[in-house]
């Protein structure tokens, strides 16, 4: 199979990102969530127990619902929830659909390299 040549800007499945200290991103803003049309996005939030930072406990993305719009990942303030150019996946059983947060960031984990060049590329613009 061939594959034709994506843009930087192609939104698939979602990621959510760390910086390169290992540290996640996201500050629990809810902005994502507040933006969201399609309201396909979950955020519960607490203080982190090491240092009293405001994390996020619960993030879910409900594929089902999501448009694919952007709007999460223009809204975000420290670039975390991303969407990547991953847009072959699948899912074999109810609820799949869902993806968490522990899913989103090992998604981020796996294809941040690629991220962080699309987003470059495009940095003049944004
Ligand atoms: S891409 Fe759009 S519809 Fe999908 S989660 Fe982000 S804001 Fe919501
Ligand atoms: S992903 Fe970004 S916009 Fe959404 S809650 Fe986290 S920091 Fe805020």
């Amino acid at each position: 199979m061939e594959h034709i040549p994506k843009s930087n800007r192609f939104r698939g499945l979602h990621a959510l990102r760390r910086y390169a200290n290992g540290e996640e991103r996201c500050i629990a803003c809810k902005l994502c969530e507040a933006v969201c049309p399609a309201l396909a996005i979950t955020i519960d939030s607490a203080p982190r127990e090491s240092d009293g930072q405001r994390r996020t406990t619960r993030y879910d993305i409900d594929l089902f619902k999501c448009i694919f719009c952007g709007f999460c990942e223009e809204s975000c303030p420290v670039d975390s929830i991303v969407e990547t150019h991953v847009h072959e996946y699948h899912f074999e059983h109810r609820g799949e659909n869902v993806v968490t947060k522990p899913q989103l960031l090992a998604i981020g984990d796996r294809f941040e390299a690629e991220i962080a060049a699309a987003r470059a590329q495009d940095a003049a613009y944004r």
